[in-house]
């Protein structure tokens, strides 16, 4: 347990004194019957979205809540992972004065979030495993330091963070560890979701962008304690989740079996992308990966990346990253789109 933990102590003061703004939906309390709307301003003639949606976001974290076995208040939703990340840093980190730490080569966000609300990001690279190099990290915290950003699996290396070394900074450090779980569904790790009742510093954030395959209706979710949530809903913008998200989102947790199929067919393509890719001249080295991607090293990743994108195939190339000269990372497609991809490879 992380004795020395104080949320108080950790919001922004500002955030703390501060009152959340107060919608007409936020203030009607919903007792079952059927009321005539003339609260919010909005056009009464019904076209499926002329009302504003439940900025609550009641029904996604009921069927969320469920499933995660977890409480709605324990659950923050918003425009994609990148507005709940965003919320956090705005939450906690005071501009010009606080920091946060991240651990290249990761996920890209962090840092554009850092710089934009002007926290400095303090980065301890990972070591040549890809794992966490838990001493330097508890070595770069300080008095400001709110936040260590963990990714796990990580993006674009693909492998889970140890247990032991997750275990060791939530211990150590009393500060938010954000855990960020975009490809957990991909992984045979179990979800750190099951521990959160275990630390009060644990923040968690998922997405249906990858696994639940609906990047395009923006879905991102957080998992905490009732007060840090308590925390990041007093500052999330008032209708931040759009009525169509909602219901498709809806439409899509009710069906997890159709989910946990794609996901099937996704790690059986990665494996089979693996075989082959292994057999070619050029591959150097591929990663492990508990995600629906493969980091790849090969021998000249500039021109490979270029030759695919002549062939109408576009990867990512993530050479400039630390520890990553020379990769590419391929996004698992259709069976179709693999077997297109491992032609034109072959040809190269
Ligand atoms: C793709 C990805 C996300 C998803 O962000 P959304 O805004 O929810 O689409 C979050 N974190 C990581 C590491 C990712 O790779």
């Amino acid at each position: 347990m992380n004795r020395d933990f104080n949320l108080e102590r950790l919001v922004r003061p500002n955030v703390l004194k501060m009152k959340p703004y107060s919608s007409a939906r936020d203030e009607y309390k919903t007792d079952g019957r059927k009321m005539t709307f003339l609260d919010a301003n909005e056009n009464p003639f019904d076209n499926g979205v002329n009302r504003y949606p439940d900025p609550q976001q009641g029904k996604v974290k009921e069927v969320l809540a469920s499933q995660k076995g977890l409480s709605t208040a324990q659950i923050l939703l918003g425009n994609g992972s990148d507005e709940v990340l965003d919320l956090i840093f705005r939450g906690f980190c005071r501009p010009q004065i606080d920091n946060v730490i991240t651990l290249p080569p990761t996920y890209g966000m962090y840092k554009v979030l850092a710089g934009l609300n002007e926290v400095e990001d303090r980065e301890v690279v990972l070591k040549q495993d890809f794992q966490p190099d838990v001493d330097s990290i508890l070595q770069k915290v300080d008095d400001q330091t709110k936040i260590i950003f963990l990714c796990s699996p990580n993006n674009p290396t693909g492998n889970s963070f140890s247990e032991t070394s997750v275990e060791r900074i939530l211990k150590n450090f009393n500060g938010l560890v954000v855990i960020d779980e975009a490809y957990i569904d991909f992984s045979a790790e179990r979800s750190w979701l099951e521990r959160l009742q275990e630390f009060p510093n644990l923040v968690i954030t998922q997405t249906l962008s990858k696994a639940y395959g609906q990047a395009g209706i923006r879905l991102g979710s957080c998992y905490a304690s009732e007060e840090i949530i308590k925390i990041l809903n007093k500052i999330k913008p008032p209708y931040n989740v759009n009525e169509l998200t909602q219901k498709k989102a809806m439409a899509r947790l009710e069906n997890p079996g159709v989910v946990e199929k794609e996901v099937e067919l996704i790690l059986q393509e990665r494996e089979k992308l693996r075989t082959h890719l292994s057999k070619m001249t050029f591959v150097k080295e591929i990663f492990p990966s508990d995600a629906n991607f493969l980091l790849v090293r090969v021998d000249d990743a500039n021109k490979k990346y270029e030759e695919l994108l002549r062939a109408g195939v576009v990867v990512r190339n993530r050479s400039s990253q630390e520890l990553c000269e020379n990769t590419l990372r391929f996004t698992v497609g259709t069976p179709e789109e693999n077997n297109q991809l491992l032609e034109i490879l072959k040809q190269l």
